[in-house]
């Protein structure tokens, strides 16, 4: 049964006379308990997307399509019907626990207000059932550390202490955007394997945003990849990294391959990156793809499935090549 389904969405902004389109038409399925990765460069449109389900958007988007959670709308809803779906039956994990967390109030007592706002639970229930999910997330000493502030954990804890409130209520959906990429390798590892696990033990649907398809590989069911705020390929991860249908996945796959090049920067994919207020006619990447030919930058390529009859490498896919083939 799907969790999410997001249908036709599109986010845009004004700017001089014209609009950016940041996320345009996506669409896509998560299923109840499944997980879902959303792989691109940066500014591919990846977090607008996590925000546009969250109702979260700055006041200047314009958000066009469907998004439902158990089947039930969220694009127009109220804000008070929002906040209550935050953090009851839908939750986010950012990238930087600091700004989320608020360094006044003791993380005790910030899990605790999550419990008491959603659940109705009396201080008591709230502060025990916190301890218990501090524990859940590996902090040692739980009934000690609960009484502690923020900047008294390390960003690893912090991170761990946003997922407790982020699952305190048992959300149906976790979206968590590049929640490891501020910490060192070894955390970010240890804080993705208890993101999969608990998710799976609570039967939580997970959708994780990462520039890193080696990230996404091994939590993720499934992976889209965006481009210019499109989706150029789709399918199961295990299919869409080994088959890699469009040139723009390969050419990410290169740039991970890369990763610990000569002199240790990140390699970028060639070429400049997307134009979101005159974007190209035709494919969005032909100006940096190395496979472009006679259509690609004149005619749209048809978002597709093809199977190449093996069941195990279908996916779908915008590319002029497939379709071709
Ligand atoms: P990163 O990997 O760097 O986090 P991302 O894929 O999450 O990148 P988004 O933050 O979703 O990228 O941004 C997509 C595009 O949306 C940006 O390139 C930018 O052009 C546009 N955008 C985002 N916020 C605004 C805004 N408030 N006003 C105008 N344009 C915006
Ligand atoms: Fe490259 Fe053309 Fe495919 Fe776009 S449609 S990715 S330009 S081959
Ligand atoms: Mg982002």
């Amino acid at each position: 049964m799907s969790l999410l389904q997001v249908s036709g969405l599109n986010v845009s902004y004004p700017a001089g006379d014209g609009m950016i389109r940041a996320v345009r038409d996506l669409s896509f399925v998560l299923d109840a308990g499944g997980s879902l990765g959303i792989a691109g460069e940066s500014g591919s449109g990846k977090s607008q997307t996590a925000l546009a389900i969250m109702g979260l958007l700055p006041g200047n988007a314009t958000i066009e399509g469907s998004v439902r959670l158990d089947d039930e709308e969220l694009i127009g809803q109220c804000e008070e019907t929002l906040c209550k779906l935050r953090g009851s039956k839908m939750a986010m994990v950012f990238q930087d626990p600091m700004t989320a967390l608020n360094p006044y109030m003791s993380v005790g007592r910030q899990i605790g207000e999550v419990l008491e706002l959603h659940q109705k639970m009396n201080a008591k229930t709230a502060a025990d059932r916190s301890c218990e999910l501090l524990q859940m997330v590996g902090i040692e000493n739980a009934t000690r550390r609960i009484s502690s502030y923020p900047h008294e954990f390390s960003g690893g804890q912090r991170q761990r202490v946003m997922i407790a409130i982020a699952l305190a209520c048992r959300p149906r959906l976790l979206i968590a955007d590049e929640p490891t990429t501020a910490l060192d390798v070894t955390v970010q590892k240890q804080i993705l394997e208890l993101l999969g696990s608990l998710c799976e033990e609570l039967g939580t649907g997970l959708l994780l945003i990462s520039h890193d398809l080696a990230v996404l590989s091994g939590l993720c069911g499934n992976l889209i990849i965006m481009y210019a705020g499109m989706t150029m390929e789709s399918g199961r991860t295990r299919s869409v990294l080994s088959r890699a249908r469009h040139p723009y996945t390969r050419a990410l796959l290169e740039t991970l391959a890369g990763l610990h090049g000569d002199e240790g920067r990140l390699p970028v994919i060639p070429g400049e990156p997307p134009d979101f207020l005159h974007p190209p006619n035709g494919c969005p990447f032909h100006p940096r793809c190395r496979h472009a030919f006679e259509p690609c930058d004149k005619v749209d390529p048809s978002y597709r499935f093809s199977s190449d009859s093996d069941e195990a490498t279908a996916g779908y896919a915008a590319c002029h090549l497939e379709q071709r083939l």
